[in-house]
C-alpha cells in the first residue's frame, strides 16, 4: 500500500526546496546595486557564512547536475583562483564593518582541483578580510580522485574541519556507466589522509537511480560506505534532465531504473544506513546518533539551505564565485554563471550579480513553513502565521490526508515518516509559485 501510494506521486516534478522561492523565480531586476546595499546593511554583530564555488572538474561525470566544466588544463583553474581573491576583497569592501564568519563551505565542481597553494592563499585572504571564528566550521566538497598529500597539508594549514566526499557508488559497472571510476581503495586512502589531516567531520554522498544500479549493489555500496565510518550521508536520486545538462545525454534513458526500482533502491539504502546506526534527517540526509546534525534535529535547530541540511544558523550566506547564490536577510542574490562575465565584472571591481529575489513577509512565512516541513516533517502554519501577523496560507492537503501521508494534530501538519520521500510534494502545497506542469524540477522520487 505504501509503495503504491508513493509511486502515485513519484513522477511529480517538485523542487528540492533548498530555498523558497526557488532559484527559477530569481529576477535580473535585482542587481549589483541592490546587493551592495544589502551587504552594507549586514549586522556586524551577527556572524555570516561564506560559500565559495569552484566550477571546474578534471573529468565530467555523466550524471552531474552541478554548475561545472571539465578541463584537463590547470591554467584556467589557477586564473579563477586569482579572481576569487579579488571578489573576496570586493565583497569585504562593501560591508560596513569586518564581519564575523561562523561557516565556510567550498563547493563546486571540485574545490580540490584548485592547486593546494591557491586554496591556502584563498583561505588566508578570507582570514585577512573577515574574522573567522575559532570554532567556525570549514567544509570542503572533496573529489577522492583529486586529493593528495599536498592538498591534505593545505587543509591542515587552513583549518578545514569537514569534508564531503562524492562516493556515489562502489559498484565498478555503475562507475563505468557514469564515467566516474573511483575504486574503493582510493576512497579509503582519501578518508585516511583526511583523518590524518585532522578533518574530524566526514560526509559521504551516495546516489541511486543510476544506470545498472540494483537494490543489491545499492545495499553493497551503502555497507562499504558504512565500514569507513563517516558521520553523515546524503542520499540523492539521480535527476535525468539532459535538456538542461546536455552531458547527461551520455546516459541512455532506457538504461535508467523506473520509479518502482528507484524507490526500492532508496528504501534499501535508507534501511542499510539505519541498520548501521544512522538517523534519518529530513528528506535525504542521515547522521550518526550524537552527531551535531542529529542533535540539531532533536533540538529543533536544524536548517536547510543551498548546501542541504545544516546546523548553520547564520542569518546571511555570502556566495563567492561564478553562479554562487547568497542568502541575505533581505533576499537571495546570485552571481553570473558565465565564468568570463564573472571574471570581467570582478576585475572591474564590480559585484558580479546576475539576479536575485527580494523577500516579502508572505514569502518569509511560506519559507518557514516549507523549511520546517523539509527539516522535521512537521509544521504549524497557523502558529507561524500568527507569529508573523499574517493570514494562514491556504494549502490543499486533502488528498495527502485521505492517503494517510499527512495527519493533523490541531493546527499542526505532520508527514508520516513512512512517506518521507514525499515531503517535497507536501511542502509544494505551500508554494504559491509552483507550476506543476513545469519540467524545471526533477521527479519526486
Ligand atoms: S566531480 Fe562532482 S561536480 Fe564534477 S562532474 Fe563529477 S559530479 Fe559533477
Amino acid at each position: 500500500m505504501r509503495t503504491e501510494t508513493i509511486l502515485k506521486y513519484a513522477n511529480e516534478r517538485v523542487p528540492r526546496y533548498t530555498s523558497y522561492p526557488t532559484a527559477p523565480h530569481f529576477s535580473p531586476d535585482l542587481d549589483a546595486r541592490d546587493y551592495g546595499q544589502w551587504l552594507a546593511g549586514l549586522d556586524p554583530n551577527a556572524p555570516v557564512s561564506l560559500y565559495l564555488h569552484v566550477p571546474f572538474c578534471r573529468t565530467m561525470c555523466w550524471y552531474c547536475g552541478c554548475h561545472t566544466k571539465a578541463t584537463r588544463r590547470i591554467a584556467p583553474v589557477d586564473a579563477y583562483a586569482d579572481i576569487l581573491l579579488k571578489e573576496i576583497d570586493t565583497v569585504a569592501n562593501h560591508t560596513a564593518a569586518r564581519l564575523k564568519v561562523s561557516h565556510i563551505h567550498w563547493g563546486g565542481g571540485s574545490p580540490t582541483y584548485l592547486p593546494p597553494r591557491r586554496f591556502e592563499a584563498l583561505m588566508d585572504r578570507i582570514r585577512h578580510r573577515f574574522d573567522v571564528l575559532p570554532d567556525a566550521e570549514i567544509a570542503v566538497e572533496v573529489d577522492p580522485r583529486i586529493f593528495d598529500d599536498a592538498m591534505a597539508s593545505a587543509f591542515v594549514a587552513s583549518g578545514v574541519t569537514r569534508a564531503s566526499l562524492g562516493v556515489q557508488t562502489f559498484d565498478d559497472s555503475v562507475q563505468r556507466a557514469v564515467n566516474r571510476i573511483q575504486p574503493r581503495e582510493l576512497v579509503e586512502e582519501c578518508v585516511d589522509m583526511l583523518r590524518d589531516a585532522g578533518v574530524t567531520g566526514l560526509n559521504f554522498d551516495l546516489l541511486y537511480g543510476l544506470p545498472l544500479q540494483t537494490v543489491e549493489n545499492c545495499i553493497a555500496s551503502a555497507r562499504m560506505a558504512l565500514a569507513l565510518r563517516p558521520d553523515r550521508f546524503s542520499v540523492f536520486g539521480y535527476a535525468h534532465v539532459p535538456h538542461m545538462k546536455p552531458h547527461q545525454s551520455m546516459i541512455a534513458e532506457n538504461d535508467l531504473p523506473g520509479a518502482a526500482q528507484r524507490l526500492a533502491q532508496a528504501d534499501a539504502i535508507a534501511g542499510t544506513l539505519a541498520a548501521g546506526g544512522q538517523v534519518p534527517i529530513g528528506l535525504d540526509h542521515f547522521a550518526r546518533a550524537g552527531d551535531e546534525l542529529a542533535r540539531a534535529l532533536e533540538a529543533g535547530a536544524l536548517r536547510r539551505n543551498f548546501q542541504g541540511y545544516t546546523t548553520d544558523t547564520a542569518p546571511a550566506i555570502i556566495g563567492l564565485g561564478a553562479s554562487a547564490i547568497g542568502w541575505l536577510p533581505r533576499g537571495y542574490v546570485q552571481n553570473t554563471a558565465h565564468t568570463h562575465d564573472w571574471e570581467r565584472r570582478v576585475l572591474n571591481g564590480e559585484l558580479p550579480t546576475a539576479r536575485g529575489y527580494r523577500l516579502t513577509p508572505e514569502d518569509r512565512l511560506r519559507r518557514s513553513i516549507i523549511e520546517q516541513l523539509m527539516c522535521t516533517l512537521s509544521a504549524d502554519p497557523a502558529a507561524l502565521a500568527a507569529a508573523a501577523g499574517l493570514a494562514v496560507p491556504q494549502a490543499d492537503l486533502s488528498a495527502f490526508q485521505a492517503a494517510g501521508i499527512v495527519a493533523r494534530e490541531g493546527s499542526r501538519v505532520i508527514v508520516d515518516p513512512a512517506y518521507r520521500p514525499l515531503v517535497r510534494n507536501v511542502a509544494a502545497a505551500y508554494d504559491e509559485r509552483l507550476q506543476t506542469s513545469s519540467a524545471r524540477h526533477a521527479v519526486a522520487v
